[in-house]
């Protein structure tokens, strides 16, 4: 068996209303890897399509163009070598019509360049073939078919393979299977930069508290010779304890927001109405939308929730805008009205103290950042599942600000936190993990590293490196 394999441990079977279903065929544990798939299919987002490599999908400055469509770039030659099978027909397609289509024509294409190439089953263990795959055309709305009407068209000019046709609802087909694509992320996990379409992820069912998590492994990409490269692949990994014949689920959204949010996001994307038990049971609601423990009117209570509600909005705008010195601003007004009000598990609370925190990390306001971060922490806490990733990322990043804080050993304590469970959700070979591991052996180079990493997300302010801070310290 190569990593490549989906293995032995899943089954496919008939999960009744929601279609298809996977379940163990064996005991699972947590941090076990459940399967592993390599793509059937992936393509950078148009926006990144001069920013990271085509093949391996490594964000980095040097990149070498394809210099017959130049639209597609490359590490090196190993990477263009590596990926000329699936860019040949791609690429002539491209200099066909001069300017590329978007990821969801240029993905629609090369599945089936791979369908009449290597039939829709990409690898011994796909239990289904692609075309076979749920498309859930009959859900969308007017806007979504009038978008799906005009891909199609788009498709039809772009997408040739000898003397082959295709009726236009084949190929609606197809554009609704794709749309089940994974967005990818970079080498570090932290930018989205693509999506791919992987067979045997697409029969994983949702649940809001789930059993399973996926990652991205974008494969060994540290050996100096890149043919020694190992190949992008997804894993599936378990999340605690599973029983042999129980259902395997992951979460399509986070699950921090009310089940009622979780619910209207997973109808309106995914076409379904949820019926975990979180959901129905509306499991931590209470906490999500708690007021302090100090007891306040509930008029007080909700004069502050609608003032939050507003800069939160106000927030993620200036964000958007990478006026970091006003989403710091904004974060502390909000966080000092809030004082005395809302509980520490407030969701209003969390996403400020969140912004909060990233944005001092990056004005260099370290101790500030951690102080933020901790108390994010504390209430992701008693919210999430305790081996959920995202709660192991931003246990990370605490640590991290800790670590720029001066406050090396609170800051190793996290580390060493985060470090438990990111080997459970993502495993001791992912890029994250291995990072961690160098700080757990207190290199400090490795932290410098993975901040600048981090802040690459954030375009400067125009402001400059002043630190502003809370009138209340
Ligand atoms: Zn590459
Ligand atoms: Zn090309
Ligand atoms: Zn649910």
């Amino acid at each position: 068996l190569t990593v490549s394999d989906t293995g032995p441990n899943v089954q496919l079977f008939d999960a009744g209303d929601k279609g298809h279903g996977l379940r163990a065929t064996k005991e699972l544990s947590a941090g076990d890897m459940v399967f592993s798939e390599p793509g059937f299919a992936a393509v950078v987002y148009d926006s990144m399509a001069a920013k990271v490599c085509h093949n391996c999908f490594r964000r980095q400055s040097k990149l070498h163009r394809c210099a017959q469509c130049r639209f597609a770039y490359y590490c090196d030659r190993t990477c263009q070598t590596a990926c000329w099978e699936e860019h040949k027909l791609e690429c002539a397609a491209i200099r066909k019509i001069v300017t590329a289509p978007n990821a969801n024509v240029r993905l629609a294409a090369r599945v089936m360049w791979r369908i009449h190439k290597d039939t829709g089953l990409g690898t011994d263990n796909q239990l289904v073939a692609v075309d076979k795959l749920e498309d859930h055309l009959a859900d969308l709305g007017e806007e979504d078919l009038k978008q799906l009407k005009t891909n199609v068209g788009h498709f039809f000019e772009y997408w040739s393979y000898g003397s082959k046709q295709h009726s236009s609802d084949y190929i609606s087909h197809i554009f609704g299977i794709v749309s089940n694509g994974l967005p990818l992320t970079d080498q570090r996990g932290l930018q989205k930069v693509g999506v791919g379409l992987f067979p045997n992820l697409c029969l994983v069912n949702h649940d809001c508290w789930p059993n399973c998590t996926v990652i991205l492994n974008n494969g060994n990409q540290s050996a100096l010779n890149s043919a020694l490269h190992s190949k992008r692949r997804i894993e599936l990994r378990a999340l605690g304890k599973i029983s042999e014949g129980q259902e395997l689920t992951v979460s399509y959204v986070d699950f921090l927001n009310l089940s009622t949010d979780r619910k209207k996001k997973l109808k309106d994307l995914h076409f379904f109405d949820c019926t975990c038990e979180h959901c129905t049971q509306q499991i931590k609601d209470d906490l999500m939308m708690a007021a302090a423990e100090s007891k306040p009117s509930a008029d007080k209570v909700k004069e502050v929730t609608a003032f939050s509600k507003e800069n939160v909005e106000k927030i993620e705008a200036a964000h958007a805008q990478g006026n970091f010195h006003e989403v710091a601003r904004l974060c502390c007004e909000t966080l000092e009205k809030q004082e005395n009000v809302l509980a520490d598990t407030n969701l209003y609370k969390l996403r400020v103290l969140s912004m909060a925190s990233e944005a001092l990390s990056y004005l260099r306001a370290y101790s500030e950042a951690a102080e933020y971060a901790r108390k994010m922490v504390e209430g992701y806490t008693k919210l999430y599942h305790p081996n959920n990733p995202q709660l192991g990322l931003a246990i990370m990043k605490a640590g991290v600000a800790h670590w720029h804080a001066g406050q090396i050993e609170q800051g190793h304590g996290f580390i060493c936190r985060a470090y438990s469970i990111l080997m459970i959700s993502h495993g001791p070979n992912h890029a994250i993990t291995r990072d961690l591991e160098g700080l757990g052996h207190s290199e400090e180079e490795r932290s410098v590293e993975l901040q600048a990493e981090d802040s690459r997300q954030c375009s400067p302010s125009p402001g400059g490196p002043h630190t502003p801070r809370c009138s209340t310290q």
